[in-house]
Order: C-alpha cells, then structure tokens, then sequence
C-alpha cells in the first residue's frame, strides 16, 4: 500500500505538469464523447501483461474517468500456455530430462497433472532436473557442459521467437538440447478477443486498444491495421511509462471524439511502422506458423510457431515425442473456480473472481495468471483491486486538479 502510494506520488512529482495536461484532455474528450453519443461506459483493451502491470502499478484507472473500463487482455504467455504442455513438460522431466524454464513457467500449474504433479516445480521435488533460465543462451552455455537430455520450454511471444532463431540459424545450439516452441502469436488472439466482446452486447465493449509495445517493436505497427480497420476503433502503440499509457487513452479518446480509427505509434522511441525487418526474416526463416490452442480459450487459427521441418534436428516435439494438441482433443483447461479465461478476454477483473486473494494467492496460484508478473491477477494481487484504485480517485484528483 505504501510501495503503491510512493510510486504514485513519484509519478506526480515527476512528470507533474504533464500527467496534469494529459488527464484534464482526457476528461474533456470523454466529456465530449460521451455528450456526443450518450455513452455512458466503454472499455479500452491494455493487450499486455506489462502495461496492465503499469496501469495498476501506478493507479492509473484512479487518474481516469469511471466510465473507461481499462481491460487486461490475453498479452501474458504464462497465462495463455495451455495445461497439456505443462503436462508434457513434466513427464520429460519426471523421464530424466533436463528441463530449462523461465521462472514464472517454474510455478505454473497444470489442470490434470502427471501422476499427482501439477507443475515443474513439484517435479524438481521429487528430483527432475529442472533448471531456470533468463533467456536460452544460458541454456546453451549451461547444456553443452553436462551434456545430458535437454529441452528448452520456449514459452513467449513474438519477442523471443528472432532470439530462438538466431541460435539455429547459428548453429550454437549442442545436440543435446532442443526446443519445445509453444511461441505465440499475438495478433489472432486480438482478433478473437474484439470478437467476443462484440458478442456480448450487454457489456461496454472495447473501444480503443493499447497495443503491445514490445511485441510491436518486432511486428511494427502495421499488425495492428486490421483491428483499426475491421472492427473501427483506435489502437495506440504505447510505451510502457505511466504517461505512455496516459497519452495513448488520450490519443483513444480524441481518436472517439473525432471519428477516426487509425493505428498511432506512440511508443515512437522502439516501435515503426513495419517493425525489426531482419528480426522478422530470421523468425520465418526458422518457424512454421500454424494453428495453436491458448489456455482457457481452444485453438485459434495461425496463432502459434513451430520449427519447420528442416530443423527438426533441434526440435522437441519430434525428438521427445512430445505429443501436439489438436483441435478434436482439445478440452477446457482451467481450473475449477478459476475465471482466468474470462481475465484474459477482458471479461471479468480478478477482483470478481471467488478464489482471487482467498484460494488463489501469488504464494499458492491456482489459476494461470496468478503466477506470472505479467499475470493480471498476480499484478492486481500484488498493487491493489479496482475497488482500492477508486478508493483513492478522489484525493488523486484533487491533487491533479483534474
Ligand atoms: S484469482 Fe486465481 S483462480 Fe481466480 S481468475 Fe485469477 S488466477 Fe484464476
């Protein structure tokens, strides 16, 4: 609570004069917008996991307008990896394979489990040799000294396919490890979001999308030019500042005001139009992109990467026998209770979900998105619900002059 109030009261300090223009612009657009078309709610899509850590890190919601409902979307990996990999992961390693992991995937629980163990780091108890890594040349360094049967959960987005790639392409990885690509790709899912916020005419829908600035430095902006154009609504490229994110509601809201739907960079110091080009050609070099599954949503098409056939040398899935998920066998896996589905969908916030600080805590998650730092429950849990933001809306804004 203090930690929340002394970051806050940084973010004042500092950019004061800013924040203070930048909120009252907001205001007077969402003043306009909502006497122009007598709208009263509408929800702006925060697509990623690190923006939702800023927005509520920083009490963003607080500094805004009740009526714009900021939603976290599916931008967390952790979230989205589906149980079954998990699974997967832990018979290799419970088969005495070296497991290399990010932290986070460490703890993230699957729903059935493999003989009463539901995550890596239960394996590791019961003595898998589960190793973590920052990122897969730690891997590789650490792989080619022991020398024994090692996979890589290469768990991620967009950012880290180019990095996975290079390693191949180079020739650096030891025979002995391979990857498991569960890499994502995130524009589908943005996609199939908008779509079921359409479907539920009962609630606000999204109206505007903070778009993924670190995942846009390898794409460009120009992935994002079918959501301003087939679904008509703003989508900012934003940084990762309190008042990136405050400039890009703005420019969401002006955008409203005035009729327009436009992709905008406003992450102008990483992100262009057509984004890392040699990034991107290294990434199609390696990968095959194909139809994926993401947790608590099913498959959706051209959503997911895997290596092409002729690396299949550093490929888990074919030298493991890693067993792929289809479309026919694909199930619900969420946890009992849990409604990290619709948190990732921007349909509910952790705070309305039963379990959320009671069962489901950052020390024992139940749900996925309780376990990453990019995790909206896990980020809520740490910096505070909605209901404490709104709590302190009113002495912000008195300070603002908002
Ligand atoms: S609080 Fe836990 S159980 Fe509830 S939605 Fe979040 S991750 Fe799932």
């Amino acid at each position: 609570m203090s930690s929340l109030l002394e970051d806050m009261e940084n973010l004042l300090r500092k950019n004061k004069e800013l924040v203070r223009v930048v909120v009252r612009k907001i205001n007077e657009y969402w003043y306009l917008y909502s006497r122009k078309t007598g709208i009263s709610r509408l929800k702006i899509m925060d697509f990623c996991g690190t923006h939702e850590w800023t927005i509520t890190h920083y009490g963003i919601r607080s500094l805004i307008p009740q009526g714009i409902e900021l939603v976290a979307g599916p931008g967390c990996p952790v979230c989205v990896t589906p149980s079954h990999y998990v699974e997967e992961l832990i018979k290799l390693a419970l088969d005495g394979i070296v497991v290399y992991t990010y932290g986070d995937v460490y703890k993230l629980r699957s729903h059935k489990g493999v003989n009463n163990i539901y995550s890596l780091s239960e394996a590791r108890a019961v003595g898998g040799d589960i190793r973590l890594v920052s990122d897969i040349l730690v891997a590789i360094n650490d792989a080619r000294k022991h020398n024994k049967p090692s996979v890589f959960a290469g768990i991620g987005f967009e950012t880290i396919a180019p990095g996975y790639a290079q390693a191949i392409l180079r020739a650096t990885i030891p025979s002995n490890m391979k990857i498991l690509s569960l890499v994502k790709l995130t524009p589908p899912a943005m996609f199939y979001t908008l779509e079921v916020s359409r479907e539920k005419p009962t609630e606000p829908p999204i109206m505007g999308v903070i778009a993924p600035g670190h995942v846009s430095t390898i794409t460009g902006a120009k992935a994002w030019e079918p959501v301003a154009e087939n679904y008509e609504i703003p989508v900012v490229v934003s940084g990762f500042e309190p008042v990136d994110v405050l400039v890009s509601i703005m420019e969401i809201l002006r955008q409203l005001v005035k009729g327009e739907s436009r992709v905008v960079i406003e992450y102008v110091r990483a992100v262009s139009y057509h984004g890392d080009l040699t990034a991107q050609s290294l990434m199609w070099r390696v990968f095959n992109m194909v139809d994926d599954a993401w947790r608590g949503i099913g498959f959706l098409p051209k959503s997911g990467l895997r290596l092409r056939e002729e690396y299949s040398e550093y490929d888990a899935f074919k030298e493991y026998g890693v067993r792929e998920l289809n479309p026919a066998d694909w199930k619900y896996d969420m946890p009992m209770g849990c409604r990290c589905a619709e948190v990732v969908l921007g349909k509910a916030y952790p705070s309305q979900c039963p379990l959320f600080l009671k069962a489901c805590t950052p020390q024992k998650p139940i749900g996925p998105c309780m376990v990453s730092i990019e995790g909206t429950c896990a980020i809520w849990a740490k910096y505070g619900s909605r209901e404490l933001l709104l709590k302190l809306s009113s002495e912000l804004k008195s300070e603002l002059g908002a």
